[in-house]
C-alpha cells in the first residue's frame, strides 16, 4: 500500500475537488449519479471522463454502471480529504510514516505549526517551557475507520440495502472522530492524554506522545507503574468520564515512567447505565495484564475504590 502523504502528493487541487465533489454527493447516495456530478456546473463532462476514470484506476474512487453510471469514495480517498483540509488549514505541514493501525484507526505521525505566540514569549521561555520553544510540534493523526465492515458489507449486498442510511461508514467515522475530539478536550491537560489539536472530518490531530505501548515494555518498576494508570483512570473519573476500553493496547508508557492514556471514542459519561461496569472492566484490564505479565497481586476491589475515589493512593 502506497503511503498516504505520496498518494497526497501525487494529487492535483483538481483531483482534490473531485473526491470533495462526490463526498458531497454521498450525503444524498450511496453511488453518487453522474448526472449529480455535473449538475450545478461541480464538475464539467471532461472532468468526468478524463479525471473521475484517472481517479477510478488509481482506486481512490469507485465506479458503477448498475442500475446507473454512479461513483463513490472509500476510506482512502476520504483520508486524502480530511488532509487537504488540514494542510490548507496549516495544521499540518508534513505528514510521516505510518505510527500504528488499530482496531479502528490508521494513524500518521505529522509535524504541526507551534501556535503563534504572544507578547509573553520570552516570559515563557524563561520559566522553561520547553514545548513552547520547540520549533515544530510533533503530531499524531488518526483517521477513525469504525464504519469499516459495514461499508464493506454495504458495497457486496448494496442492492438488498434500500433502506439502509446513505454511507453509514462516513457517519460511524466521522462520530468516532467527533467523540474522541471532544473527549480529549474534556480530560486534558488534567487527564493524561493526548492534547487535542484539530478534528476535520475522521481524523482527530492530536499531539504525538511519543512512547511505547504498555504490552511491548518491559517495566523496571511495574508497581509505580500501574499505580500511575490507576490515578489517571480516577483522574478520569473525576472528571466524569470512563475510557470503556482501557488495555495495555491504549496506554503509552515514556521514557521518564509517564503514562498517556490514548484512544478515547468508545467512552462514556459517568452517567451511563453501564459507566460502573466498564469502569470495572478497565481497571480488571489493568490489573490483570500486572498480574499476568509481573506478578503483582493488587486486589480487584482495592484498585477499583481507589479509582471511585474512596481511598487515598498507598493505603
Ligand atoms: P485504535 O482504536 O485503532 O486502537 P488508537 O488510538 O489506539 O486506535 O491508535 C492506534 C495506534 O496508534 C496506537 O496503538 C499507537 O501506537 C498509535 N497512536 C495513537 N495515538 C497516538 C499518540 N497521540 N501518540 C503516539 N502514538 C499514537
Ligand atoms: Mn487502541
Amino acid at each position: 500500500m502506497e503511503n498516504l502523504a505520496e498518494t497526497f502528493l501525487k494529487l492535483d487541487r483538481k483531483e482534490i475537488g473531485h473526491l470533495k465533489a462526490i463526498e458531497r454527493g454521498m450525503r444524498n447516495f450511496e453511488w453518487v449519479p453522474v448526472e449529480d456530478l455535473m449538475a450545478k456546473g461541480r464538475l464539467s463532462p471532461k472532468a468526468v471522463r478524463g479525471g473521475l476514470s484517472k481517479l477510478v484506476a488509481k482506486k481512490l474512487v469507485f465506479k458503477t454502471n448498475e442500475p446507473y453510471e454512479g461513483y463513490a469514495i472509500g476510506f482512502a480517498a476520504y483520508d486524502l480529504i480530511a488532509l487537504s483540509n488540514l494542510v490548507d488549514g496549516d495544521v499540518i505541514v508534513y505528514l510521516g510514516d505510518l505510527l500504528g493501525v488499530g482496531k479502528e484507526s490508521v494513524v500518521y505521525e505529522a509535524l504541526g505549526k507551534i501556535p503563534a505566540r504572544g507578547a509573553d514569549e520570552r516570559a515563557a521561555e524563561t520559566a522553561g517551557v520547553a514545548e513552547e520553544a520547540a520549533p515544530s510540534l510533533p503530531l499524531a493523526v488518526k483517521f477513525h475507520r469504525q464504519g469499516e465492515t459495514s461499508f464493506k458489507h454495504v458495497r457486496r449486498v448494496r442492492d438488498h440495502l434500500k433502506d439502509q442510511p446513505r454511507c453509514a461508514w462516513i457517519h460511524a467515522a466521522r462520530l468516532g472522530a467527533a467523540k474522541e475530539f471532544k473527549t480529549l478536550k474534556r480530560l486534558y491537560p488534567e487527564v493524561s492524554v493526548p492534547r487535542p489539536i484539530a478534528l476535520s472530518h475522521h481524523a482527530v490531530v492530536m499531539e504525538h506522545s511519543g512512547g511505547i505501548e504498555l504490552y511491548k515494555v518491559d517495566l523496571k518498576n511495574p508497581e509505580d507503574c500501574v499505580e500511575i494508570i490507576l490515578e489517571q483512570a480516577a483522574a478520569a473519573w473525576k472528571k466524569g468520564i470512563v475510557h470503556s476500553d482501557l488495555s495495555a493496547y491504549n496506554v503509552l508508557v515514556c521514557e521518564d515512567g509517564d503514562i498517556v492514556i490514548i484512544d478515547w471514542p468508545q467512552a462514556v459519561s459517568q452517567t451511563h447505565p453501564q459507566a460502573l461496569e466498564l469502569l470495572e472492566r478497565d481497571v480488571k484490564n489493568v490489573v490483570d495484564h500486572f498480574h499476568r505479565k509481573y506478578r503483582l497481586d493488587f486486589e480487584l476491589e482495592e484498585a477499583l475504590s481507589f479509582v471511585l475515589g474512596e481511598e487515598m493512593p498507598g493505603d
